[in-house]
């Protein structure tokens, strides 16, 4: 049975970028290292082999560093990257040549030290594949210069399996005695979480509470790193979240749940801050599915006493304003799902009549909404119609109107709104317009608004039978500030009744 050569290069450390479509890969050094494996077949290079010869090859421990092996594969159009995980990827891996029979470069990500218990998991995958290493494959590593003067025989290689699990806890026992404490994050190892702000959240209010403080190693698209600040002090707590590929969602890859600094308060200097993001996760925890939240003047107190630390009342606004924009949503999304929701409604509420109107280029102009059951009930209502436009005080402004009746307990009865960019000529006869096909026009009906010169003209124009007043309320507001009679408003109803 002949022995081939397999070379491997590998780049020690390093990240993924993207540029354009394609993921690239960012080595954190420049130099090369190779590896090569004398077997007969390319099936006995398994995982554990290649991970072990990399260790080896860095003169790193295996059992304290934690890596993923990955690659670009050739064929895969935009370009990113294939992580090894497994003997079979490992086999697609050395597998996959260019014509000129050159194989990828093989790149080793370093995660840091890894967890205490993930530790004992990988050790006994690790163990698992001794029977493989211990069979003896003959190895020759050769340097990237051709010279490595690690090329001797390497007898450690299923011989010494067991001192791994006793190395571990000797050093640890050697480390001076600290007294931890839990987080009280409670996360998991490869936990979920829907996107980076909710790791974020999470982790930003246990450091509040539990008087931690936290430094961001790193923050972009694809990973949250985080360690305690007082890793200075030799606390080892960290969390790493990374991506999950083709999706917003993050998952927990490292965590170390004790602290061994000393807690961070106020008197001992380091300042701790909060974000309008932590009171936001204050007021949603606190008052989970209630209509009425505390203002952010009687929030400056409850989260200076919940965590503190002092807190400025901009602060507890703007997290009262995240807060209650991450149960309604974005207005912009909202927009967006409008015809959806029209559709519906529609669906759900027969004889319902709506329409949404966008200008030419998709943005929202005018909506009108009129419930069947109100148009039906209508039937039995007095004929008078009042119709009258409010502002709406959103971001995105515009304004509301709403044509109501009087039921026979004299209550208001709603038959259409409407939402539309202001009180304007144009949008007032839209509305008229639409209310007709409701509503149609006849002698019976009567309309009741304010003097809105755009209002008294839509009216005149689309519905020619019906008649026209204005209301009392109106009048008297207009009235008010040229008059000053004690008895104005019994003589104005009784002018207003005698004319009727
Ligand atoms: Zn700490």
């Amino acid at each position: 049975m002949g022995y081939s050569s397999t070379n491997i290069h590998f780049d020690y450390d390093g990240q993924y970028a993207k540029s354009g479509d394609d993921y690239e890969w960012i080595p954190s050094d420049g130099r090369l290292y190779g590896i090569s494996f004398k077997t007969s077949s390319l099936d006995e290079i398994t995982y554990s082999c290649l991970k072990k010869r990399i260790c080896k090859k860095k003169r790193i421990d295996p059992c304290l560093k934690r890596m993923n092996l990955s690659y670009i594969p050739l064929v895969v159009e935009p370009k990113r990257q294939s992580y090894i995980l497994d003997d079979e990827d490992v086999y697609v891996y050395l597998t996959s040549v260019d014509k000129e029979g050159r194989r990828i470069i093989l790149h080793v990500e370093v995660i840091e030290e890894m967890e205490q218990q993930s530790v004992v998991e990988k050790e006994s995958s690790y163990g698992g594949n001794y029977s493989e290493l211990a069979s003896g494959l003959p190895e020759v590593e050769a340097g990237e210069g051709g010279v490595d003067s690690e090329g001797d025989v390497d007898n450690s290689m299923g011989v010494r399996p067991s001192s791994y699990y006793v190395e571990l806890p000797r050093v640890a026992k050697e480390k001076p005695v600290v007294k931890e404490w839990e987080d009280g994050l409670g996360l998991q190892l490869f936990q979920e979480f829907e996107s980076k702000e909710a790791v974020k959240d999470i982790i930003d209010k246990a450091s509040q509470e539990n008087c931690f403080g936290i430094s961001i190693c790193n923050s972009d698209r694809g990973r949250y790193v985080v360690k305690c600040r007082g890793a200075d002090e030799g606390c080892k707590w960290s969390v790493r979240a990374t991506k999950i590929d083709k999706s917003e969602a993050f998952s927990i890859r490292t965590y170390r749940n004790m602290h061994s600094c000393s807690r961070v308060t106020s008197s001992t200097g380091k300042k701790r801050k909060v974000t309008p993001r932590c009171v936001a996760a204050i007021v949603h925890k606190d008052y989970l599915g209630l209509y009425e939240t505390p203002t952010a003047k009687i929030l400056v107190g409850l989260v200076q006493r919940k965590l503190g630390v002092e807190v400025s009342y901009t602060t507890c606004l703007r997290g009262k304003k995240q807060a209650v924009a991450d149960i309604r949503g974005d207005p912009e999304k909202g927009y967006i799902i409008l015809p959806a929701y029209l559709y519906m409604l529609e669906k759900a509420n027969p004889d319902t009549k709506t329409s949404l109107v966008v200008d030419k280029n998709n943005r929202f102009r005018y909506l009108f909404v009129a419930l069947g059951a109100s148009i039906e009930g209508f039937e039995y209502m007095r004929k008078v119609i009042t119709v009258d436009a409010t502002f709406l005080k959103t971001v995105e402004g515009g304004c509301l109107i709403i044509a109501t009746a009087q039921d026979p307990n004299l209550h208001h009865y709603p038959i259409a709104f409407a939402v539309v960019d202001g009180e304007k000529n144009e949008s007032w006869k839209w509305f008229f317009t639409l209310l007709k096909t409701v509503i149609p026009d006849s002698t019976e009906l009567v309309f009741v608004s304010d003097r809105n010169p755009s209002l008294i003209k839509a009216v005149g124009e689309v519905y020619l039978m019906s008649k026209h007043g204005y209301c009392i309320w109106h009048l008297i507001a207009c009235l008010h500030g040229y008059l000053s009679i004690s008895n104005f408003l019994q003589l104005h109803v009784f002018c207003c009744k005698s004319t009727e």
